[in-house]
């Protein structure tokens, strides 16, 4: 996709230089809970109000929103504070209530974006928008909740496709099997590869859903704009253990502003002489590292020969544990990560295997 034409995706006296900032209770409860968080965020600062109408819920039985009735909450936001206002919509019905109710901003969450069938449906309502409303329409689209970037290309190639130029990109986490810090573990690679292929579309972070807890929401967020997201979007609610959904992650928009006042904003672009040269030493290095690759995997094709002619099996996990095992320790001693360690060797060994297996069975091919 070549995406080269997109708009500002909001007014630019709204944020200026600095970080998008959205925030809103996780869903839209009644009118008083509504108007109470947003007339408290509009106090400080926050320009864009948002809230969930239509909840996903993973089990039948929690609360799943109040639906389109809750638009009007978001509409009377809208007049009596001036802050823009962003709902989810996960199909046609909810963007066609959306629309009429006047939404500024919306997002295809996590679940509707991991199906090519729903974004394709609400893409489809966008493109027949009058021209005036696509065009002021801003667009997220979270991450698909699985880590296939493929699939999150490819539902913003769908709103892009349907004429939409305000676009964005909301890194939550994903979802993974087990017990983990984080409620939807971030891997950061994700949203950093996202951004290396679009760089024109917004990139914010969701530290409430990645880290699932309160305590976390600060450190995450900082991180975030440490890797030059180019914003926020927090959930917060003015009573947030009792909030009917994601009690947990929600914080008072007190607590949001220390927060916000906390951060450090990192957008300096200055290109000293000295970066420029620690950089040059980075290539250098790189172009080493390159060189060394390629020696290791030409030793490791004429190993594959001599397995071939020996009738020797080309994964053998004794050897394979005890290389793991060694270069770890060493990478350890030399302050590096054991798990980088082992996610690098895991994946120069991989296509040593692959190499490998050509050599011995050109005829089958291997799949990368
Ligand atoms: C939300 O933003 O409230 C939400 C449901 O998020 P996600 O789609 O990331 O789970
Ligand atoms: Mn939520």
């Amino acid at each position: 996709m070549n995406i080269t034409d997109l708009k500002p995706i909001f007014p630019e006296e709204l944020f200026g230089d600095g970080p998008i900032i959205m925030a809103g209770p996780c869903s839209a409860e009644s009118e008083a809970q509504v108007l109470a968080a947003a007339r408290a965020l509009s106090k400080n600062g926050i320009k864009i109000f948002r809230a969930g109408v239509w909840k996903p819920r993973t089990k039948p039985g929690g609360f799943e929103g109040i639906g389109t009735p809750a638009l009007q909450w978001l509409a009377k936001v809208k007049s009596e504070t001036g802050m823009l206002v962003a709902t989810e919509v996960a199909n046609r019905s909810h963007l066609v209530d959306a629309i009429l109710a006047g939404v500024d901003v919306i997002w295809i969450g996590a679940r509707t974006s991991a199906n090519p069938f729903a974004v394709q449906e609400i893409a489809d309502v966008l493109a027949t928008l009058p021209q005036e409303r696509r065009d002021s329409m801003a667009v997220f689209v979270k991450n698909p909740v699985n880590p296939d970037i493929e699939l999150w290309v490819g539902a913003l190639e769908r709103i892009y496709n349907a004429g939409i130029r305000r676009l964005g990109a909301i890194h939550r986490g994903f979802t993974s099997y087990g017990k983990h810090i984080y409620r939807n573990p971030p891997l950061w690679r994700i949203p950093i590869e996202l951004h290396r292929r679009l760089p024109e579309v917004k990139l914010i972070c969701d530290p409430s859903h990645i880290g699932g807890k309160r305590e976390l929401i600060a450190p995450l967020s900082q991180q975030a704009l440490d890797m030059n997201f180019d914003g926020l979007i927090i959930e917060s609610h003015c009573d947030p253990d009792n909030a009917l959904s994601d009690a947990k992650q929600q914080v008072t928009p007190e607590a949001l502003a220390g927060i916000l006042y906390s951060l450090q904003e990192r957008r300096a672009t200055v290109s000293t002489e000295s970066l420029q040269q620690l950089r040059q030493q980075i290539d250098r290095i790189d172009d080493e590292l390159i060189d060394l690759l390629a020696r290791r995997m030409r030793v490791s094709r004429e190993i594959g020969t001599y397995k071939k002619e020996h009738g020797m099996p080309v994964v053998q996990a004794g050897r394979y544990n005890d290389l793991m095992q060694k270069r770890v320790d060493d990478a350890v001693k030399l302050d590096m990560d054991a798990e980088f360690m082992r996610t690098v060797l895991a994946a120069i060994h991989e296509e040593s295997v692959r190499n490998q297996v050509e050599i011995c069975s050109p005829e089958a091919s291997v799949e990368k």
